[in-house]
């Protein structure tokens, strides 16, 4: 099989690798858990180990691959290829491309993994075929992505498309990157898990999540989430509108700086409850965009889901 193309989601927690053929579909995949508290030269065998096993799962041999693409939660320095503020990881301004060139023997490219996930709908799901696409994917945090004519933006330094950390509010909510009022503070797992212990643990109000999983929300789970919303339970409903509401405020925001054809909702909050968060998305989009019939720009649940990411990385390397 000639060209097949490799793609690697480098998670906080796991590692997810794709094998592509040529024209673009998936014929193998393997997953491996990140290695806790590792250092890049540490996890780069685990990510080839992951990646051999992928190639295999395509019976294909490893020697027929000939680039492979690596998606990472970090700021991707364009010229250096040095990774900043991977936090999730542990890691600050590190080698990587070079580290895991060496330790995969092949030519490799790197990508910001929100990034990869965005140019992954807009070539190949939910929004092929639209000329500019943003994508916003709610996890743990709050990524970003651009893409226009079919190529990612990731701008002079890497920071294009970090949507979390545009300001929502002034002096607003504190960050994870430790400034005050980000979008991420208001619309992510850790904005959710601060406010839900705020609510229920200092002000005893009542969710059925304490049943689910105790008083500690710092590990919260998109699936209990969904769980939660689905029984109609008022809290989290009111907490998951408020957050939807406010993804809408910040997709017009960025609507009114990159006017896109299509917006991409993706990441683990998404996957769990799209369908049932778009129409406040959709109200705070309206109420925010300047000019616009909100209309006229579509916007979307990611249709590619947990695969986006690692197929975007395979396809940084055409
Ligand atoms: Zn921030």
């Amino acid at each position: 099989m000639a060209g097949l193309r490799l793609g690697v989601d480098l998670g906080g927690t796991k590692i997810y690798a794709v094998a592509l053929n040529s024209g673009g579909a998936v014929v193998g995949s393997a997953k491996s858990e990140t290695p806790r508290g590792a250092s890049v030269e540490e996890t780069a065998p685990v990510l080839r180990c992951t990646a051999e096993r992928a190639v295999a799962a395509a019976d294909t041999k490893w020697s027929s691959v000939r680039r492979v693409g690596i998606a990472m939660p970090g700021v991707v320095d364009p010229l250096t290829f040095r990774v900043k503020g991977a936090h999730n990881l542990g890691w600050n301004d590190v080698p990587a491309r070079d580290v895991f060139a060496k330790a995969f023997r092949k030519k490799v490219s790197l990508g910001n993994d929100v990034d990869c996930g965005t140019l992954a709908e807009a070539v190949a799901g939910v929004a092929k075929g639209a000329g500019c696409v943003i994508g916003f994917f709610v996890g743990t945090g709050l990524g970003g992505g651009i893409v226009l004519d079919g190529k990612l933006h990731s701008g002079s330094h890497g920071l294009a498309g970090e949507f979390g950390h545009t300001i929502l509010r002034k002096n607003g909510r504190l960050c994870t990157c430790g400034r005050k009022g980000c979008l991420e503070a208001y619309c992510s797992k850790v904005a959710l898990s601060a406010k839900l212990d705020k609510l229920v643990n200092a002000k005893g109000e009542k969710t059925i999540l304490t049943e689910m999983m105790g008083d500690d929300f710092s590990r919260l789970k998109s699936s209990k989430l969904r769980k939660a919303y689905r029984k109609g339970d008022k809290l989290v409903v009111k907490l998951l509108d408020e957050m939807a509401y406010n993804l809408g405020l910040g997709t017009a925001s960025v609507a009114a700086v990159i006017d896109p054809d299509c917006v991409v909702y993706g990441g683990g909050v998404i996957e769990a409850l799209g369908e049932e968060l778009m129409p406040s998305i959709k109200k705070g989009f309206a109420a925010a965009l300047f000019s616009l019939d909100p209309s006229s720009i579509p916007l979307r649940v990611s249709s590619l889901g947990d695969d986006a990411v690692a197929i975007g990385a395979a396809l940084l390397t055409e």
